[in-house]
């Protein structure tokens, strides 16, 4: 059925036609876990916790943890794995989805093709005065959507005895001349002048099959602009407007527009909102992991391993009693700088270099 996609009157305005129709895991940073317990790496000794040894820049450095910190973990990247499956994916997957709905993709009305197509100008009150422009700002129009319009202007006589007001008419006529549903009647009403009173109306009546060219924002906005036109009689002849608001839209018809923009805005900010939430919280999960990657080659330590020795060739430092190899170089470490006792520990340092407790 038709609907109006608009009109206006000298003394309403215009009116609108009615409707057919980021945060990110908080776990310790510590990863990985053993038996239950939060697992922690501290740079002090902590209760229940094991010393490991690692160097960074040539220096030792050491760890207390409650874990072997040397196996990797992927902890945090399946944390961001349950919670973006969990939340942001479907954030993220409506927001795009209702974002991209609310936005109109006009497709060209394909119902007249290879039809014989008639530009209806029916004139009745004898105001159009340059009926080819208006016929071929009609057609410019039609070869861009595919709708065709059509114009009829009548006496107001005609329709309000029997219709409460022209928008009613103009359905009835609309259903009459043009049952494919695929014009777009415009009809333009005016009384017999009396004391130079013009108590005109105009009403836009779309066929169902012209709705996804002509939404509901967009069917208001012509209306809007033609009542302005309409008001400006010095300027504009009936059909002088009716051209001039064709050759308006016809070049803006087939963008996309949004239907609904506040429903846009919202779903965009929600699915950017999430799209940013989900890579920044990625990141830091790759950040973490990565973190515990440096404590790959960590050994575990006594804690009375403290001397330090000097490479005698890259010059590194390492601790003493933990090694045979240079950690830094490679080179073979003279074991007589030191002594051991049966279990292992250094207790004594022959070594004529500087040496002292860390
Ligand atoms: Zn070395």
């Amino acid at each position: 059925m038709p609907h109006s996609s608009g009109g206006s009157s000298h003394s309403g305005g215009s009116h609108s036609g009615s409707s057919s129709s980021s945060s990110s895991s908080s776990r310790s940073s510590s990863g990985g876990s053993s038996g239950g317990s939060a697992s922690r790496i501290s740079s002090t000794p902590f209760r229940g916790s094991r010393r490991f040894l690692y160097y960074k820049d040539s220096k030792p450095n050491f760890i207390y943890t409650n874990y072997d910190v040397r196996k990797k973990s992927y902890d945090h990247i399946i944390i961001w794995a349950i919670f973006f499956v969990m939340l942001l994916g479907p954030f993220l997957g409506i927001g795009g989805f209702m974002a991209v709905q609310s936005v109109n993709f006009p497709k060209k009305i394909t119902y007249f093709k290879n039809k014989d197509v008639e530009f209806v100008v029916e004139d009745n009150l004898g105001v159009v005065k340059d009926e080819e422009n208006l016929k071929r700002a009609m057609k410019d129009f039609y070869k861009e959507t595919g709708i065709v319009p059509a114009v009829i202007t009548v006496s107001n006589d005609t329709w309000n005895k029997n219709y409460k007001n022209l928008e009613a008419y103009a359905y009835d006529v609309s259903l009459d001349l043009f049952p494919d549903e695929a014009h777009w009647l415009i009809i333009y009403s005016t009384a017999v002048k009396e004391d130079g009173f013009d108590d005109w109306f105009c009403e836009t009546m779309q066929g169902d099959r012209t709705d996804p060219v002509i939404t509901e924002a967009c069917g208001k906005e012509f209306n809007d602009v033609l009542y302005k036109r309409l008001l400006q009689r010095d300027q504009y002849s009936v059909d002088g407007a009716l051209a001039a608001t064709f050759d308006d839209f016809t070049p803006k018809m087939m963008r996309p527009s949004l239907k609904k923009a506040a429903q846009f805005y919202a779903f965009a900010i929600m699915f950017f909102g999430s799209a940013i939430g989900g890579v920044l919280s990625l990141v830091s999960a790759i950040h973490k992991t990565k973190e515990q990657g440096k404590y790959k080659h960590a050994v575990p330590c006594d804690l009375n391993a403290v001397y330090q020795g000097s490479c005698n060739y890259c010059g590194g430092v390492y601790i003493i009693g933990m090694h045979t190899e240079c950690p830094h170089c490679g080179a073979a470490l003279p074991p007589q700088n030191y002594v051991q006792d049966p279990q292992g520990n250094v207790i004594q340092i022959f070594n004529t270099k500087p040496s002292k407790p860390v």
